[in-house]
């Protein structure tokens, strides 16, 4: 039998590992705008199109603010990633069995601070799944949905674009993914308000755990009997 082409399936964290409704990044954006409103002073219409300003020339706010105007990163990500993580989140044990299952190589790929990361996928209960983590630390702050964050962890992996499936909630970052050559899977809607943008992914699941139809067609999925 052939071997499978897909032998890592990337994974973002936020919104994409737990549901949007959790509240999770909704408060570390309410961090962010806190963070530029103690820094700036600036009203909050203003604050939104700052950001707006930052995310489509650089990215992510941190990129505006590390060009822009020479922030400390690990104060700012230390102040943006005070949440109660372990408040929102409950553990997932359907999302471990079903990542116990996958016949690849299961990587993190986002655009958070590893200790928001590790936080997460702690409190998920899903940590021992993933033995690569690529964050905002170790990306040197080049970040999704940048070409140069996608081939970083290519060449971190040693591997082409054709052997990753990349699973994420932005539509931007699904769009970059595919650009580099990678297979997709949109998690949750396809538009995004805030940028325009609209991926066409290979595969559109409302939430992670409608990952498992996909990992089996893709035959990346280890039957019941196997584990
Ligand atoms: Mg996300």
């Amino acid at each position: 039998m052939a071997e499978n082409p897909i032998r890592y399936v990337l994974f973002d964290v936020d919104d994409t590992l737990y549901h949007p409704s959790t509240g999770v990044l909704r408060l570390l954006d309410a961090r962010i705008e806190a963070y530029l409103h103690q820094r700036f002073g600036l009203p909050e219409a203003e604050l939104v199109q700052l950001r707006t300003e930052y995310w489509r020339k650089y990215g992510t706010t941190l990129g505006g603010l590390l060009v822009e105007h020479q922030v400390d990163p690990t104060e700012y990500l230390a102040f943006i990633h005070d949440v109660p993580v372990d408040t929102l989140l409950q553990p997932d044990p359907m999302l471990d069995q079903l990542l116990a299952r996958v016949r690849a190589e299961c990587v993190i790929f986002s655009n958070a601070a590893e200790a928001h990361v590790r936080r997460v996928l702690q409190r998920l209960g899903i940590a021992p799944r993933f033995r690569r983590l690529f964050y905002i630390e170790n990306l040197d702050y080049v970040t999704k949905p940048r070409a140069e964050a996608f081939r970083r962890v290519l060449t971190t992996l040693q591997t082409d674009p054709a052997t990753c499936l990349f699973v994420e909630d932005s539509p931007a970052n699904v769009r970059a993914a595919q650009e580099a050559g990678m297979r997709t899977v949109q998690v949750g809607e396809p538009f995004d308000l805030r940028s325009g943008v609209h991926s066409h992914a290979d595969y559109q699941i409302s939430d992670i755990h409608a990952l498992e139809p996909v990992l089996a067609a893709l035959g990346l999925l280890q039957s019941l009997g196997e584990i």
